[in-house]
């Protein structure tokens, strides 16, 4: 076994591997660019090194600079993490040529997966089953369009260098093909550096699942059952599970028969996924899943399938890079219960998923009943620079109805302040009627995403707490206990005072009187609320609300202040009066950057008419697209950026003027 690796990965997939090599005994190196020198993965591994600038291309991406970092230490060995470098093969070469060893499989191996379309060659030549469509080398936009008509839209445009499902477009009439396939170039090039594409039949009512795959290098390969991954978004995994609901033994082992086919087509060595597409449109059926691609690291999601095997992947390839064979052979392996993994994200499910920013004023996860894989603490910032990941929770129990109430009360009492995160709509998300019946597709989040995502309105009782901590005044500012500010506003001796409530897009005007020592009327218009708070015994606040108890806790933020209540995030703001935040809310003459990101495209000149809806600019935010279209019909009156433009957040890049003040 070794003695020292170094880990070229930042984020809760560094921690993730330290936690496993401090358990065996390994002393550990973390890498850092700029903006991570204070970092949870850096404090956690027992010496660091500087590689670089906050931009990833010129640190976490620097093969030469890890490398150099791993031989300056003495690591003897270098584990990828996901992501970055990890599905790199040359990096992996290289990481051989200087004497080290690359925890994960080996170059050719890597190469031979690497490109969507070369693997599906293999694979279909291998005897694994594919999915319909074109693989092969040309890219003449007329010849694909014709390929597209025979396979018979709509179809799926892939990036064949993609992942994270960049560059993929689903194309549902001929005559949006030539755009569509424009557009995927364009974002695979920008990603990739390679804008090849392949086409493919899309499954209208498909599942994900993948078999997970080990191998070592005494020829032993073995499959480690599945993981139902269908809840997506733009292709990206949201909730994952495992096992698959519905999975019948006969297609769990076809379908692990043919992943352990794939690994040893290519002598794979190391943690692997073997990701397949399961057409669900008659049920799961052993002779509709098709191979999509393999992903030849450890995947986000392992820890689901840690949780029903009981190993630990990371152990398992820290020991199989070492030279040992692997741990159990799979009659040893069997499925224990049942798990979930949610993804916990800084974005904003209401605004089409944007990514957040912000400072993690307050973090807390439920102790004891969930697993937490974090990369960050209370008081750090998500930043532009890297995937706005802030904790993965992961819950295990017998059966499937246990583990989906245990992940539904852990998410519930997870706290996050300081920045928008997608935790209520992961909730809500668990508590959908299909999924929890065990009907995933890979559409059901589009089909369901107003209902998932819409913004809710604060509830009375969350109005009404948020009213007496505004009401708290000039305390509040130094006081970060909103319970012992009311005491300094009781001193003033006034009976009530008015409190005007900010919330997402909207607002409420209200009164809050003191009735004694610990009892308020909150007044609105139509209705008074009465509200007792309880003092703060050992950390739970409690506050009775016409005549039923909860637990309540408050937090500032820089905007304004983050109530917990119930289960539920409530983010009220101060407003300025002076930044014109709400003409930008309400659309009206400008278009601005949502967050910080490059121009990528201007669609229009100065003195163009647009409509209402038409795109104008495209962005390149945290490598996501966004297209901004315009808040109405109108003459674009100035542009303020060209293509290639960095813009920071909230900058107006461009000014309308309605068509009849010209
Ligand atoms: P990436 O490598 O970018 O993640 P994948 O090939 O793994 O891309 O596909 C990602 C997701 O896109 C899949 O999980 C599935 O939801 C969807 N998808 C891929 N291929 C198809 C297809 N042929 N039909 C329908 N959906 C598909």
């Amino acid at each position: 076994m070794f003695s020292k690796i170094l880990i070229a990965n930042r984020g809760e997939i560094a921690c993730r591997v330290i936690h496993t090599a401090r358990r065996l005994g390994i002393r550990t190196v973390a890498v850092y660019s700029d903006a991570d020198r204070d970092a949870l993965h850096v404090a956690l591994a027992d010496e660091a090194v500087h590689i670089g600038p906050a931009a990833a291309s010129e640190s976490y991406l620097s093969k030469q600079k890890i490398i150099a970092a791993a031989q300056r230490t003495q690591a003897e060995a270098i584990h990828p993490g996901y992501g970055f470098l990890s599905e790199n093969a040359d990096f992996a070469e290289a990481v051989e040529t200087a004497g080290l060893i690359f925890i994960g499989p080996s170059p050719a191996s890597i190469r031979a997966m690497g490109l969507k379309d070369a693997a599906k060659a293999l694979m279909e030549r291998a005897g694994v089953p594919v999915v319909p469509g074109y693989h092969g080398d040309r890219q003449e936009p007329g010849f694909l369009a014709e390929q597209a008509d025979g396979i018979g839209f709509p179809v799926l445009i892939k990036a064949r260098a993609g992942g994270g499902g960049k560059g993929m477009r689903r194309v549902d009439r001929p005559e949006d093909f030539a755009a569509s396939l424009e557009a995927a170039k364009r974002e695979a090039k920008s990603a990739f550096g390679d804008d090849a594409v392949l086409i493919e039949k899309y499954l209208v009512k498909p599942r994900h699942i993948e078999i997970q795959v080990f191998g070592d290098s005494h020829g032993n390969a073995v499959h480690l059952f599945e993981r139902d991954c269908s809840l997506q978004r733009r292709h990206q995994k949201v909730i994952e599970e495992a096992p698959a609901p519905g999975m019948t033994e006969e297609m769990r082992s076809a379908m692990g028969e043919a992943a352990v086919c794939a690994a040893r087509a290519i002598d794979y060595c190391g943690a692997g996924t073997v990701e397949f597409i399961a057409d669900v449109s008659g049920g799961l059926s052993p002779d509709r899943f098709f191979f999509m691609e393999m992903n030849t690291r450890l995947q986000v999601e392992h820890p689901v399938t840690e949780a029903i095997a009981g190993v630990d992947l990371v152990e398992w390839q820290l020991r199989v890079a070492s030279g040992e064979p692997l741990p159990k052979s799979q009659d040893e392996l069997t499925i224990n219960g049942w798990a979930f993994e949610a993804r916990i994200y800084a974005e904003d499910p209401s605004r089409g998923f944007l990514p957040a920013t912000g400072t993690l004023s307050r973090l807390h996860f439920p102790e004891g009943e969930v697993r937490i894989d974090a990369g960050v603490r209370e008081g750090d910032s998500i930043t532009p620079h890297y995937d706005p990941l802030i904790a993965k929770l992961t819950v295990h129990a017998p059966d499937r109805a246990a583990a989906l109430a245990k992940l539904t009360r852990g998410l519930e009492q997870t706290q996050v302040a300081g920045t928008t995160t997608n935790l209520d709509f992961l909730i809500r998300l668990s508590r959908q009627p299909d999924f929890a019946a065990g009907h995933p597709d890979t559409g059901l989040i589009d089909r369901e995403v107003e209902a998932l995502t819409s913004v809710q309105q604060p509830d009375d009782a969350a109005l009404a707490i948020a009213a007496i901590v505004e009401a708290g005044g000039l305390a509040r500012a130094d006081v970060s206990d909103p319970w012992l500010s009311l005491g300094a506003w009781q001193l003033w001796g006034e009976p009530s005072r008015p409190v005007t409530l900010h919330f997402a897009g909207d607002q409420r005007s209200c009164r809050v009187t003191v009735r004694d020592h610990s009892s308020f009327g909150v007044a609105f218009d139509d209705r008074t609320i009465q509200v007792r708070l309880f003092a703060n015994d050992g950390g739970a606040r409690r506050v009775e609300i016409d005549g039923r108890q909860s637990r309540v806790d408050v937090f500032e933020t820089p905007a304004g202040m983050t109530l917990f209540l119930d289960g539920q995030t409530h983010h009220f703001y101060r407003l300025d009066p002076l930044d014109g935040g709400e003409e930008a809310a309400s659309g009206g003459d400008r278009v601005i950057a949502p967050m910080p990101g490059l121009v990528k495209i201007v669609r229009v000149r100065e003195g163009d008419t647009v409509a209402k809806g038409q795109a104008l600019i495209v962005m390149e935010a945290m490598k996501m697209e966004l297209t901004l279209t315009a808040p109405r019909d109108g003459i674009v009156e100035s542009l303020h950026v060209g293509e290639g433009d960095q813009t920071s957040e909230s900058a107006v890049l461009l000014s309308l003027r309605p068509e009849d003040a010209a």
